[in-house]
């Protein structure tokens, strides 16, 4: 089969290789769909913990082909999305619903086992995966399904764990506007009363952002931005906060504008910082009652609840189509900023 694959650091190619057999709880999936993220850029140029010779494609959608010994309640020809957290289910975190904080593979900071980062990935014409990552997803479009696992799945998460705070009146601000962004806007519109507002760099990032529900957009390169969302929140500051980007630049922004007993969530890894302060000893001084949290992934019932929202036609997708064969050039055109939606490999395509 046809698979997309690390070579080495800074090379990534189509290689042939042979089609994988599902052993004891795995199930071979017909790839249908797998998403293009800048992740895998990343991974390209820094593959970090990616060993050479490992299957890209954390994003994965596909039909059942062969079900594994032990496997149950899953046959052949059915459509499913693969979460990306293949968590060991016998952990406390994992009990308690929290599989993408699983415990159980390793050390403290470890994350779980993930297809195309720490294990083969999907943009192959096949894929083995835990059969206990599998979403069913009907007859919703595989490509749409497959970028939920990731760039629905991230913003459900924070979102849901912002829900309490974003009461009626509130307002709810989301930094950065990529594909995670974009959903993010959506989901706090569908999942919460709270009036949002998005910043970005990009004229065209803030357009889409209107287009998909944000209430006000506002260009955070302005001199006065932190004023312009100050008097947006009319003076209270925002209850919840996403910031896609992470850099020291946006986390500033964040505290600088968040409500006291808000919530910022920084899910982008840009590599920023902000230093964190008991009293009020410089300018950087949080409000009273601020939690910071470094969400990673969503929980399974999180990707079956994003799963769920787009079947029922409550989320919007933004989607290119690339060959399998055409994976090099969507990570190039990725990396290069000249994609608007999210790049989805159809492999036969
Ligand atoms: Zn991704
Ligand atoms: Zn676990």
């Amino acid at each position: 089969m046809k698979a997309v694959r690390l070579k080495q650091k800074g090379l990534v190619a189509v290689d042939d290789i042979a089609t994988p057999v599902p052993g004891e709880g795995e199930v071979l999936l017909r790839v249908l769909a797998a998403g293009v993220c800048r992740t895998d850029c990343h991974i390209r140029a820094h593959p970090f913990a990616t060993p050479d010779g490992t299957t890209l494609g954390h994003e994965i959608a596909g039909e059942i082909a062969v079900v594994g010994p032990g496997v149950i309640g899953w046959q052949v020809g059915e459509r499913a999305v693969v979460h990306p957290c293949w968590a060991c289910h016998a952990c406390p975190q994992c009990y308690a619903g929290r599989e993408n904080y699983c415990q159980g593979h390793g050390a403290q900071r470890v994350p779980p086992p993930t297809p195309g980062v720490t294990r083969n990935g999907g943009m192959a014409e096949y894929a083995v995966v835990p059969a206990s990552s599998l979403v069913s997803i009907g007859d919703l479009d595989p490509a749409f399904a497959a970028v939920l696992a990731d760039a629905g799945l991230a913003p459900y998460h924070s979102v849901r764990l912002l829900r309490e705070r974003l009461s009626p009146g509130s307002c709810a601000l989301v930094i950065g506007l990529g594909g995670l962004g974009q959903y993010a806007v959506q989901l706090l519109k569908v999942m919460t009363p709270a009036t949002v507002v998005a910043v970005d760099i990009s004229d065209a990032a803030l357009a889409t952002a209107r287009a998909v529900g944000a209430d006000f957009t506002f260009r955070a390169d302005g001199d006065d931005i932190v004023d312009q969302l100050r008097e947006q929140s009319r003076g209270a500051g925002f209850a919840g906060i996403i910031d896609f980007v992470g850099s020291s630049q946006t986390l500033r922004l964040a505290t600088s504008v968040v409500a006291p007993f808000g919530a910022i969530q920084a899910v982008g890894l840009s590599g920023g910082d902000i230093p964190f302060e008991a009293a009020d000893i410089s300018s950087i001084g949080l409000p009273w009652g601020v939690s910071l949290m470094k969400p990673y992934s969503g929980s399974y019932r999180d990707l079956a609840d994003v799963i769920a929202l787009a079947r029922a036609g409550r989320l919007q997708a933004n989607i290119e189509l690339f060959p399998l064969d055409q994976a090099v050039a969507a990570l190039d055109r990725l990396e290069s900023g000249g994609m608007s939606g999210r790049a989805v490999l159809i492999p036969g395509m």
